[in-house]
């Protein structure tokens, strides 16, 4: 345990989280980040216990685990923060080796994981630039999820009580960007990226 308690030393890399709620359009923010700027981003697969969903690559998408073998290797200390995101739901970890190779190499991480996984992150890694990213409005959230269509009525309830509490809680966000046009949003981050990151 006291190894997992140890700080870790950015050298030359960097640790970037981004949260948000489920819908705010993290993903096509991130893609867009990536393919479109010569940051030397990597993104960081991290371990889940939840089923993949169609289309969906193991290793790639995530590292899609048992409970038992995520309990396991949440034992042996391999994540750097694990959370269970939803209650009753899927356990989700960032793991610790992934993280630690990639700032070897110099390489600005990228963790696109939740608000208590952000703030765990925050205590081991002070130095990490954490973005949350906002809807306009909890209402416009609710549409952009039902027109995305992947979650069931249930699910989209569920995931609205979760975004307001997320958003409740991400005050100590370093940056925190509204998504209301995509490109002003992109654009916020690559202006903070140029700025303050590089
Ligand atoms: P999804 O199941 O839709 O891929 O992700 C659900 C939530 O889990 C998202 O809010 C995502 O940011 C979060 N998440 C994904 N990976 C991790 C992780 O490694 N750690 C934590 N704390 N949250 C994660």
């Amino acid at each position: 345990m006291a190894e997992l308690n140890e700080r870790l030393t950015l050298k030359n890399g960097r640790v970037l989280v981004f949260s948000g709620p489920s819908g705010v359009g993290k993903g096509t923010l991130l893609k867009r980040l990536f393919d479109e700027t010569s940051f030397p981003l990597t993104m960081s697969v991290s371990a889940t216990t939840r089923a993949p969903r169609p289309g969906e690559i193991d290793g790639v998408h995530y590292h899609f685990l048992t409970r038992e073998d995520f309990l396991s290797r949440r034992e042996r200390g391999d994540f750097l923060e694990s959370f269970e995101v939803y209650a009753g739901g899927s356990l989700y970890g960032t793991l610790r080796e992934t993280v630690e190779q990639a700032v070897a190499r110099g390489e600005w991480i990228v963790l696109e994981i939740d608000v208590k996984g952000a703030k765990s992150v925050v205590e081991k890694i002070p130095d990490a630039f954490t973005f949350f990213i906002l809807p306009p409005t909890i209402d416009d959230l609710r549409k952009r999820l039902e027109t995305r269509g992947s979650e069931t009525a249930e699910e989209i309830t569920k995931r609205l009580a979760q975004a307001q509490f997320e958003i409740d809680a991400s005050g100590f966000y370093r940056y925190r960007v509204v998504n209301d046009k995509l490109d002003d949003a992109l654009a916020e981050i690559i202006d903070i990226l140029q700025r303050d990151v590089a």
